[in-house]
C-alpha cells in the first residue's frame, strides 16, 4: 500500500498523506502502514506518529511480538478494530487492549512495556498512535488509563470518542494538550457533517472503505489533512459497505520535537541520553515483568546529530 506522496493541499483543502510500509521488527516480522511522521508532515496536533495494521492473519505473519522496549516524552494510544493485545508495562500494568478500547500509556521521563497478541487472537486489526507530551510536560510521571468509551449513534455513523469531544460526546481521558481521537463507522452511502473546533487541524484515517473528505476521496491507509479554521468536516462513505475511519485532530503544536526509535525528546542530546540509559538498564525506564524472553536493544545512532522537525506551515 505504499505510494506516492502527494504534498500541498487539494481543490478544497485537503492534503493525502499515503502510508508507507514498515515491519514492525521480531522474528517474523508483521507489517504496519505508517502515515505519520513524514517527509511532509511530522505532527496533526501534538498527534506525531500512526500505525495502521491488518486485518492480519496472525497464522500467517506470527501476530504481534514486541519485546520490552523503552518510550520517552509521548503518550502511546492503542486502539484495536479486530484481534486482543497483551500489554504489561514497568508500572506494573497488565492489561488486555481490545477492539473499542483505549489503552493510554504516558512515558514522559521514561517507560518501558511489551505488546504480544494474545493466543485467542486469529485476525489483528487496529492503530497505533503517538502524541507527543508538551515541553512543560515531557517528564511526566508513568501513567496507564483504560477507558471503554459508548457509542454515538448519528444519522449515518456510529462515532467513539476515546480523547477529547465530538458529536456532544466528551471523554474523561486526561491528555496534557487538547487532542481529538475518535473512531467513525460511516453507513454505506452515508454523507456525515461534524461541527469541529476551528483551532484544530484533523486528520482522517481510512481503515476500510472509500470515503471523500470535502472534495478529495481516501482509500484505505490514506489520511487525509485539513488545516485549522474549518468549523465542520463532511464525510461521505461512497462504498456499499461501512465504512471505517479514524479521526484526529488537535491544536497546532508548536514545538519542534526530535525522534528517534521509541523517543520523543528536543535534542539530539537527550535521545543519545535515552539510549545510553536504556542500554545500561537504568531504572529511569522500570522494569517490565512477565514477558517471556528478553528486552529490545536499541538500534545504532547516525553519527550525525539529529535534526529537531516541527509542524509543516
Ligand atoms: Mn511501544
Amino acid at each position: 500500500m505504499s505510494g506516492k506522496t502527494e504534498t500541498g493541499p487539494g481543490p478544497f483543502g485537503v492534503e493525502v498523506l499515503s502510508a508507507r510500509d514498515v515491519p514492525l521488527g521480531g522474528p517474523r516480522a508483521m507489517t504496519v502502514r505508517r502515515t505519520l511522521p513524514q517527509r511532509a508532515r511530522t505532527l496533526i496536533g501534538a498527534w506525531c506518529f500512526a500505525d495502521h495494521y491488518g486485518p492480519d492473519d496472525v497464522a500467517e505473519s506470527g501476530g504481534m511480538d514486541v519485546a520490552p522496549h523503552p518510550h520517552i516524552g509521548l503518550q502511546t494510544v492503542s486502539w484495536l478494530f479486530g484481534g486482543e493485545i497483551e500489554h504489561r508495562d514497568s508500572l506494573g500494568s497488565h492489561a488486555l487492549v481490545r477492539p473499542g478500547e483505549l489503552n493510554l500509556m504516558t512515558g514522559g521521563r521514561g517507560i518501558s512495556h511489551s505488546e504480544v497478541s494474545t493466543a485467542r487472537t486469529t485476525l489483528l486489526h487496529g492503530v497505533q498512535l503517538w502524541v507527543a507530551l508538551p515541553g512543560e510536560h515531557r517528564d511526566a510521571a508513568r501513567d496507564f488509563q483504560h477507558y471503554a468509551p459508548g457509542t454515538v449513534r448519528l444519522d449515518g455513523a456510529d462515532v467513539r470518542v476515546f480523547l477529547g469531544s465530538l458529536a456532544g460526546e466528551t471523554s474523561p481521558v486526561r491528555t496534557f494538550t487538547p487532542l481529538l481521537g475518535a473512531e467513525l463507522l460511516l453507513d454505506p452511502g452515508a454523507t456525515v457533517t461534524l461541527a469541529t473546533d476551528p483551532a484544530f487541524e484533523h486528520g482522517l484515517l481510512v481503515d476500510e472503505g472509500e470515503v471523500r473528505l470535502s472534495d478529495t476521496l481516501l482509500h484505505p491507509a490514506e489520511l487525509g489533512y485539513t488545516a485549522p479554521g474549518s468549523t465542520a468536516l463532511t464525510l461521505t462513505n461512497t462504498s456499499d459497505a461501512p465504512a471505517r475511519t479514524v479521526l484526529l485532530g488537535g491544536p497546532p503544536f508548536e514545538e519542534e520535537i526530535v525522534m528517534w526509535w521509541n523517543f520523543v525528546a528536543r535534542t539530539d542530546e537527550e535521545i543519545r541520553r535515552a539510549r545510553e540509559d536504556w542500554a545500561a538498564a537504568s531504572d529511569r525506564f522500570g522494569e517490565v515483568t512477565g514477558y517471556p524472553g528478553t528486552r529490545l536493544p536499541a538500534p545504532e545512532l547516525p553519527a550525525t546529530p539529529l535534526k529537531p522537525r516541527g509542524r509543516v506551515r
